[in-house]
């Protein structure tokens, strides 16, 4: 397919987002929250702590223990999803700690846990992505020293096209060389990056423009995630 003739399923440009919707402090009791969507991808964060981990022995007596727990319920797909935790939901829980971790300044609470918990209300692929995103915005919002806010997409290939923040739909595409799906988080004013995850196969000598693609991205999103932050300081 030439560059020319190329469509994207829902008629977006290769580099072009879904919609975004970015709120903080959707959930009063929470120490911080967040809500963020990639147009049907909807991910919300609630952050408790630092506060005192129990039992005593899994304190670390250096630093604060970020515990995150993604879950996709189970009527945010259309198929049947049984409820609960599973291996996928781990992976993700863990991905996401690592992908935070870096801009967080967890040697000023030893002994403490920062608890993250991100539910995805409706999923149209890249909820890993949305979460992280929203679990950003909810760490800043509970007021956790940050050196910078993490942005997150996936990108990926369908057929020979490179194209961003895919759909459910894109991530199944089969024809050609098939999909291939890249989720991807770096710290937003820096070519740091906290999660490199490839679902499928990309050539190595294309990797450098997959970054590009994202960094634009990741502009837009950094600059949604701090309006919305902006948003509640002025209240
Ligand atoms: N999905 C689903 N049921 C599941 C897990 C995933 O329908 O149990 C869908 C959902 O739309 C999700 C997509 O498959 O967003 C892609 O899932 P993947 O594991 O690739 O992670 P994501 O792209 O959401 O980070």
């Amino acid at each position: 397919m030439t560059k020319s003739s190329f469509k994207r399923i829902d008629g977006r440009k290769s580099n072009e987002l879904r919609p975004i919707t970015a709120k903080v402090g959707i959930i009063p009791n929470a120490d911080g929250s967040a809500l963020f969507a990639f147009g049907n991808t909807i991910a919300i964060a609630a952050v408790y702590g630092p506060r005192q981990l129990h039992p005593q022995h899994k304190q670390n007596p250096t630093k604060a223990f970020l515990r995150c727990n993604y879950d996709l319920m189970s009527f945010s797909v259309s198929e049947r999803k049984k409820p609960g935790p599973n291996r996928r939901a781990q992976e993700i829980s863990k991905v996401t700690e690592w992908a935070l971790a870096p801009v967080l300044d967890l040697d000023s609470f030893p002994g403490t846990v920062i608890d993250v918990q991100i539910y995805i209300l409706q999923a149209d692929a890249g909820t890993r992505t949305a979460g992280i995103n929203a679990a950003s915005m909810a760490l800043a919002h509970a007021g956790i020293p940050m050196k910078d806010l993490v942005c997150s997409v996936a990108a990926g290939k369908q057929d020979k096209e490179l194209i961003v923040d895919l759909t459910k739909e894109e991530e199944d595409f089969k024809e050609g060389e098939g999909a291939t799906d890249f989720a991807i988080a770096k710290v937003a004013n820096s070519d740091e990056y906290t999660l490199l995850q490839l679902d499928g196969k990309i050539q190595p000598n294309i990797v450098s423009d997959v970054l590009e693609l994202v960094n634009g991205a990741c502009k837009e999103i950094y600059e949604a995630q701090k309006k919305a932050l902006k948003e509640v300081v002025k209240k």
